[in-house]
């Protein structure tokens, strides 16, 4: 193997919305870059979208007071989220949003130029705003532009597999090459990864399935990641993945399972007594679409419940059908709904006939969509499960979105800094914050690169653990068969529905894979090597996720967010299995903040807490003062 490598200012590891971003900002800020990605087309932002997808940003128009304080709060009261990147997401958010703007995303304004938003949830202002169903991925091409322009380099199907550190913190990059199996190295001492979120670690997912992610790639480097336990969970189609939210759940579709023989049920009825109780909670599931926790003993997080008996308890499939009214009925009672969804759909002229009919008249696009992919629900059935969406944690990061490794900086989902909940859209406006502050960071007092000699040191001790793999991955069942494997494990126990017991259990079954990695994993050519470090980083992300779990309930005992831990002793609502008893935890722990971290294969967690909104001099001419003294980093 020969040690050639290549030397920026700052590297950028993927090219979603995030990482354009930061690649673009570092390049403007006057430093060479350079973003490595597995794939320029891959990503969550590139390839995902949903009914109305949302930016979150500050108020923009119409006579709403905003501000960037209020936002800041709003944000906070998420809860286990630290004041310092709330405030930044905040005072940020305009700046982002108007450059994004000026990229040509075309986000609707006025005739007078006001970009007017809607409120969304967690949302107590109307600070959201859309460029319709596909809003990152114009985002990330209008980005992609940008960076062509400047004309950034990119190192295409490049999947980075090691951070290098020296003992002062990241030192450079090994990546590997997903079609030839070559690794390359890359000698930078500013390395942002914009990896988006851990998606392959669940089988139930409405992430793209072209994106997986790499946070086992910041746990190995040493980083510390926050709040792992927090997700959210939400019923989504299968294939293709497309979250069922809004008008999919509005026009009152029917439920069905099919068990192995093939027999089909409606089996919300075996919960239901009242069958327009059933169909007024599956309409608001349209638009309280996370599973809530909070809405369990007497809200619509019920039927997510429902779909995860039948998939995950019973092992049925479960499908939506727009084709017949629920339970039999001919014509629905419309009147007989709750007066919130008999009011909505009145107003859309929407009493009428089947749940095809009403999405023809409500969201005609919604069935060209599926059709666009394949799946005809004007007469097929579509298969739904409660699947994972978003990671409110990731890589714990400072004010500057550095991680706990010097040199290391995180931006984008797969940085932590959403906690409990937060408003829908926020993930986005985060995405362009972090990597813009990182960015800020590197450009005024970012590091310097190591030299040759140094570097080659620390490449060819890194080589050693790399050389020679292909030759010992010949034993066992392959790195995919493995990887189905242990996503499956994970959606049955370390998602929506956590029991002490099924964690505990996966996370030894995790663990005791990831010791025996290297003797049992089957890899027949060179060129599918990298498939190997993918269930590497799989597997590590999954035992921290599940050992934060497994901490959260044992260290907290009690429920929030988009997650129900299991109680014997808790409460039910009336009619549930026992399995969903559960217990609220105390409202206290939303002001610490959870952090895991592994070193040396050990994990470890600790609970701090959360860093309060920093309150700072605004007074100008201080504010000025200083910024001419240290400019803006500081
Ligand atoms: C169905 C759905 C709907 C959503 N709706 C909304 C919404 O309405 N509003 C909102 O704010 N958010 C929403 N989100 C979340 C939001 O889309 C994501 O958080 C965001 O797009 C992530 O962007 P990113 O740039 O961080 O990562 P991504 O876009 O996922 O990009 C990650 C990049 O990193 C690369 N990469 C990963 N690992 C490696 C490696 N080891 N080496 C090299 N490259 C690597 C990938 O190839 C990819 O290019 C939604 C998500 C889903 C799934």
């Amino acid at each position: 193997m020969s040690l050639q490598y290549k030397r920026y200012d700052a590297i950028v590891i993927g090219s979603g919305a995030a990482g354009y971003n930061a690649a673009i900002r570092i390049c403007m800020g006057g430093k060479s870059v350079a973003i490595v990605t597995e794939g320029i087309n891959t990503g969550t932002s590139r390839n995902t979208g949903s009914d109305k997808q949302t930016y979150y940003k500050l108020g923009l128009g119409g006579d709403a007071p905003d501000s960037v304080r209020k936002m800041a709060e709003n944000l906070f009261a998420g809860g286990s989220v630290d004041g310092d990147n709330a405030l930044c997401e905040a005072a940020l958010s305009a700046r982002c949003f108007y450059n994004l703007c000026e990229l040509g995303v075309p986000f609707p304004h006025n005739r007078y130029g006001e970009f007017v938003g809607y409120k969304t949830d967690h949302d107590p202002y109307a600070r959201a705003t859309s460029a319709g169903p596909l809003t990152s991925k114009f985002m990330t091409e209008a980005l992609q532009k940008r960076a062509e322009e400047l004309k950034i380099p990119v190192f295409d199907r490049q999947m980075a597999v090691e951070v290098l550190k020296n003992g002062d913190g990241a030192c450079g990059l090994l990546c590997i090459d997903t079609e030839s199996g070559e690794y390359s190295l890359f000698c930078s001492s500013n390395i942002v990864m914009a990896t988006g979120g851990p998606a392959g670690i669940y089988a139930d997912s409405v992430y793209p399935e072209c994106h997986t992610g790499s946070t086992g790639l910041a746990i190995m480097a040493g980083a510390s990641l926050q709040s792992m336990t927090e997700w959210q969970y939400g019923l989504a189609s299968v294939s293709p993945r497309w979250n069922v939210s809004g008008t999919y759940m509005q026009v009152l579709p029917r439920f069905v399972s099919v068990d192995s023989e093939g027999v089909e049920r409606e089996f919300l009825l075996d919960y239901f007594e009242d069958k327009y109780e059933a169909l007024s909670l599956v309409f608001l599931k349209g638009y309280q679409w996370p599973f809530d926790s909070k809405k369990v003993m007497s809200g619509s997080s019920v039927i997510d419940l429902l779909v995860y008996r039948e998939c995950v308890l019973l092992g049925r499939r479960v499908f939506l059908d727009f084709t017949k009214n629920p339970f039999g009925i001919e014509e629905i009672e419309f009147e007989k709904l709750s007066p919130e969804a008999h009011e909505y759909l009145a107003k859309a002229n929407a009493c009428m006939g089947t749940p095809i009919d009403r999405l023809d008249l409500m969201n005609r696009p919604a069935i060209e969509l599926y059709a666009g992919k394949g799946v005809d629900i004007t007469k097929e059935y579509l298969e739904i499960a409660l699947c994972a969406q978003h990671s409110n944690g990731g890589v714990a990061v400072d004010l500057w979105w550095q991680s706990d490794v010097k040199g290391l900086f995180a931006a984008g989902e797969c940085a932590g800094t959403h906690g409990v909940t937060r408003p829908g859209g926020s993930a986005l406006n985060a995405g362009q914050v972090g990597s813009l502050r990182a960015s800020q960071y590197i450009c005024e007092r970012g590091n310097v690169p190591l030299g040759d000699e140094d570097f080659l040191a620390i490449a060819e001790k890194a080589m050693e653990y790399h050389k020679g793999l292909t030759a010992c991955l010949n034993n066992g069942k392959t790195a995919d068969e493995k990887i189905k494997e242990a996503q499956r494990r994970m959606s049955d126990a370390g998602a929506a529905i956590r029991s002490s017991e099924k964690m505990s259990e996966a996370l030894s079954v995790t663990l005791s894979e990831l010791k025996s990695l290297r003797s049992s994993t089957l890899v027949g050519e060179k060129s599918e090597l990298y498939k190997f470090y993918k269930l590497r980083d799989i597997l590590i992300t999954q035992a921290v996720v599940l050992y934060a779990m497994i901490d959260f309930s044992t260290a907290v005992g009690g429920t929030r967010g988009s997650a129900l831990y299991t109680d014997e002793n808790g409460d039910l609502r009336q009619g549930l299995d026992s399995v969903f008893r559960f217990k609220g935890a105390d409202g206290e722990v939303n002001r610490k903040v959870q952090s895991v971290s592994m070193s040396c294969g050990k994990i470890n967690a600790i609970w701090r807490c959360v860093r309060e909104i920093p309150s700072e001099d605004s007074f100008f001419e201080n504010v000025w003062r200083t910024y001419r003294e240290s400019r803006s980093v500081y």
